[in-house]
């Protein structure tokens, strides 16, 4: 019954569907699906909600999830584009154990900066152990035993694998769990630009990360991230673009340029300190009162005149303060202040900067020149005079002093030549938002959307090759500390995130490449046996040409088959009912179509599918 166009389509298809072997047939009734109507109270993240009705993932516990078969088939279809382009690429996979001594942290001491979020194991020895978070440690060991020359470098190694880390707020299923599924890639090198240097394998890796994103049907950005120790541009994340996403991505329309939040640079921003003061200065008793929201509304001031700021320890040898003073309705970023002043810092402990004389909660610039801290301000507070009004700016910030604000603070009468010293900077250091100027072109302003990362490629450099003691003999003998990059991919948080990105009220809308199945074909009379040949029969057809097919064969009424058939999200429905059987055909339907389906005749069932398979939006 195969028509010369139906072998010319099944020769495409096999191009078309992700992989060139015979597709699968499964029978509903001999796998396990539980959907049911009832999401689990805590869940608000559409996909944790919907992973769970549709029978995909059950809670094992906080952040502990079982994956169920059909869970299961979407990540092994992850993982095997993964593969693909992850060895078209030059990587090569390997597996490392889950546990690892935690004395293999002793150089790095990465089992105090992960702190909490690490771990631990004790085994009957007394031994201590990690459940892995990530595989620095373990693969930098392997590779210093293993590799003593240049000439066996440049190497890049994946695994995918379980991780562990005790998430302080395990949340969203599978978009963050406690036990989770990646893919990382280590690699290494002598040198960092040309053939064989870490640019070169960085370059490779984000380009398979696009293909891997491309291939699953997923809607992503490639957004400039946090850098790393070498700086830079040094580090991409991969988000997968919807509105329930943890992280905020900015973008400037004109020249494609993205950036993470924690990272997004604004766009020139003119300062100017002078201008009049709007007052004599006012103290007002704000008791109280933690946020600047409840200051503003209490003292009727907007918060876009307020100065809010943030004091900060110096975290090196050195000790030292630093006061950052951004706009009240803006946020300081922390990464950006640290650029700024050009040493590493974090939040001041409270104690110690009361000690040290600042009124924490109610602090004003003027307590970097009482206390001699180095003051930052962002130019949008850097402003004595309101430009669009062109009159004199309105300030209002703390009177450092517990309990009390004033008005009418003004740059220049009060902080005097101050502002003209060394221990004065004028910086970007706010988070960027939606409307702020592009750092990339003049006149554009910057967009702001959400993303789930779903994958994070890294320049480490020598971090951990120098911490470990790896040092490989260069062409000149001479031995060096070798060059590393660490390229990661959340698979579990890939299959969540496409749920986050395509779903709709009735449940999940698989894109083709991730579909558990590419087809469900639903009997309607499960007890009459030609109806059965026929799905079995077409199940077969389907299969050889490359689909997996799952046929609904359970003894239930056909409303709660069609609707469990919208909540798992199977793209090709093919209904086998006494109707369409009349008329020598099957019910066609795609999970996008609205409405019914169309009658498709037997002998067109295999090139209707073909066709659905190759228009689907990047299904290969
Ligand atoms: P996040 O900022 O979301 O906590 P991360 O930056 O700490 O993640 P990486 O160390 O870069 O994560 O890990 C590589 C990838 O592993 C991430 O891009 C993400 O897709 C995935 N991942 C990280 N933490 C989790 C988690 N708790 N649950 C599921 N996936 C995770
Ligand atoms: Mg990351």
């Amino acid at each position: 019954m195969t028509t010369t166009t139906q072998t010319r389509n099944a020769e495409s298809a096999r191009s078309t569907i992700t992989t060139r072997r015979r597709g699968d047939v499964q029978r509903w009734s001999l796998t396990l699906i539980p959907t049911t109507k009832e999401a689990p109270a805590d869940a608000e993240a559409p996909s944790h909600k919907l992973l769970v009705r549709a029978g995909f993932i059950r809670r094992v516990g906080a952040g502990i999830y079982d994956y169920l078969p059909l869970a299961w088939r979407t990540l092994g279809k992850i993982s095997d584009i993964i593969r693909q382009e992850m060895n078209a690429a030059g990587a090569c996979e390997m597996l490392m154990p889950a546990m690892e001594p935690l004395e293999l942290f002793a150089d790095t001491k990465r089992d105090i900066d992960y702190g909490d979020n690490l771990f631990r194991v004790t085994d009957r020895h007394g031994r201590a152990n990690a459940l892995a978070p990530t595989h620095e440690e373990v693969i930098t060991e392997l590779m210093k035993g293993s590799v003593a020359s240049y000439k066996q470098l440049p190497l890049n190694l994946y695994q995918i694998q379980t991780k562990f880390r005790d998430e302080f707020r395990p949340r969203s299923g599978l978009l963050r769990g406690r036990e989770f599924i990646m893919k990382d890639a280590y690699s290494f090198h002598m040198k960092l630009e040309g053939a064989g240097g870490l640019d070169e394998t960085y370059e490779k890796m984000r380009t398979a990360y696009t293909n891997t994103f491309t291939r699953c049907g997923l809607d992503f950005s490639v957004v400039e991230a946090e850098a790393g120790p070498i700086g830079g541009s040094a580090s991409h994340e991969f988000m997968v673009n919807c509105e329930t996403g943890e992280d905020i991505i900015l973008k400037c329309p004109e020249t494609g340029y993205a950036a993470n939040v924690e990272k997004c640079e604004i766009g020139h921003r003119p300062h100017d300190f002078s201008g009049d003061p709007t007052g004599d200065l006012e103290k007002v008793h704000t008791p109280k009162m933690a946020s600047i929201e409840d200051v503003s509304r209490f003292m009727k001031v907007k918060s876009p005149n307020m100065l809010k700021t943030i004091v900060l320890a110096r975290s090196d040898e050195q000790r030292g303060w630093v006061v950052a003073v951004v706009r009240g309705d803006h946020e300081v970023n922390e990464g950006k202040v640290k650029d700024a002043v050009g040493f590493p810092l974090a939040m001041a402990d409270e104690a110690e900067a009361k000690a040290a004389g600042f009124a924490i909660g109610f602090v004003s610039p003027r307590a970097a020149r009482s206390v001699g801290a180095l003051l930052v301000v962002d130019p949008d507070a850097a402003q004595g005079t309101d430009r669009d009004k062109g009159k004199p700016s309105f300030w209002a910030t703390g009177a450092d002093e517990v309990d009390h604000h004033v008005k009418h603070f003004n740059w220049r009468r009060d902080m005097g030549e101050f502002l003209d010293s060394d221990n004065a900077i004028v910086a970007d250091i706010r988070n960027a938002r939606a409307g702020d100027p592009s750092p990339r072109a003049v006149g554009a302003a910057l967009t702001e959307g959400r993303g789930v990362e779903v994958g994070h490629i890294f320049k480490l450099g020598t971090k951990y090759s120098r911490a470990m003691g790896f040092l490989v003999q260069d062409e000149s003998g001479d031995r060096n500390a070798v060059i590393m990059g660490c390229y990661g991919i959340g698979v579990s948080r890939t299959l969540a995130a496409c749920v986050e990105m395509s779903h709709d009220d009735n449940g999940i809308v698989w894109p083709m490449a991730l579909a558990p199945y590419h087809a469900l074909v639903t009997v309607m009379k499960v007890d009459n046996a030609e109806h059965m040949a026929h799905a079995d029969r077409i199940a077969g057809e389907l299969a050889d040409a490359g689909f997996d097919v799952l046929i609904d064969d359970r003894d239930d009424r056909p409303g709660s088959k069609f609707k469990d058939a919208d909540l798992i999200g199977i793209p090709i429905r093919l209904t086998l009912g006494d109707k369409a059987l009349e008329q020598g055909g099957v019910e066609f339907k795609l999970r996008t179509d609205p409405g019914k389906g169309e009658v498709v005749a037997m002998e067109s069932i295999v090139g209707r599918c073909l066709e659905a398979a190759n228009a689907a939006e990047h299904c290969r």
